[in-house]
């Protein structure tokens, strides 16, 4: 099965992707996780995308297609795909096509994480993860359950990103709203969309993505 996660920049992709990967297995494949992964390793993709990231805006769709492309075709035969952060503009869906497709693959559902704007603020500034597995947290929501240790590895260490602040979100929701909540009529027009409660707490959040997928 291969799943799209859309919703603004706080609305719970990442949070959700990591549930179901754990559930069912399924990969994750964040472009803001790869793009950030070039910028550390300072390849010429991660040179490009920094100062744009920085500013909240979107990155090249034929950078973040190419990164698609890759990460599918490195994974195993049979795993779904869960699309985090991609597609962002209607040409990003268009490529989503033409990639799935020549793979033999389609998509399953278009999962829209429906949330109230005034609430993403507070979500995105109280942000951090675990710097060694990834796992992300919340100052308020998720706080680890040993202050200071990851629940899921152990790690000692978190980070918080360069753009999760209060300015770089508002461009960032500018952003969505122009360029990638269009694209939802794409999807609509051919029956796969599904609408679930992204204000609701995760775990209800969770259950009302499971139920989707399990159809
Ligand atoms: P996205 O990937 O869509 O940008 P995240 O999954 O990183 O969003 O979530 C943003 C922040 O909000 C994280 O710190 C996360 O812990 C928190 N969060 C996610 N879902 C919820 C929720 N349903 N209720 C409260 N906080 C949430
Ligand atoms: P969030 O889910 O919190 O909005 P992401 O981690 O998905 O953040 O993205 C962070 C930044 O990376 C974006 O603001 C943008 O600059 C860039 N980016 C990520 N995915 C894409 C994409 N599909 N197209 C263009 N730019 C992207
Ligand atoms: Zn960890």
């Amino acid at each position: 099965m291969n799943i799209i996660l859309l919703g603004p920049p706080g609305a719970g992709k990442g949070t959700q992707a990591q549930r179901l990967v754990e559930r069912f297995g399924m990969k994750q494949l964040s472009t803001g996780d790869m793009l950030r992964a070039a910028v550390k390793a300072g390849t010429p993709v991660g040179l490009k995308a920094k100062a744009v990231m920085d500013a909240g805006e979107l990155v090249s769709d034929e950078i973040v297609s190419a990164l698609i492309g890759d990460e599918l075709d490195a994974m195993p035969e049979g795993q779904g795909a869960i699309f985090d952060g991609y597609p962002r503009t209607a040409a990003q869906a268009a490529s989503l096509d033409e990639i799935l497709a020549s793979r033999g693959k389609a998509l399953d559902h278009v999962i829209e994480l429906d949330v109230d704007e005034d609430a993403l603020v507070e979500r995105i500034t109280g942000r951090f993860t675990c710097a060694s597995c990834g796992k992300g947290y919340h100052d308020k929501f998720e706080r680890p359950s040993v202050e200071g240790t990851c629940d899921k590895c152990g790690g000692h260490e978190f980070k918080r990103r360069p753009d999760d602040n209060e300015e770089t979100v508002r461009t960032r929701m500018a952003e969505y709203r122009a360029k990638t909540a269009p694209i939802l009529p794409i999807y609509e027009a051919r029956g796969i969309v599904a609408r679930v409660d992204g204000m609701a707490d995760m775990d209800a959040v969770t259950a009302s993505i499971e139920k989707v997928l399990q159809g």
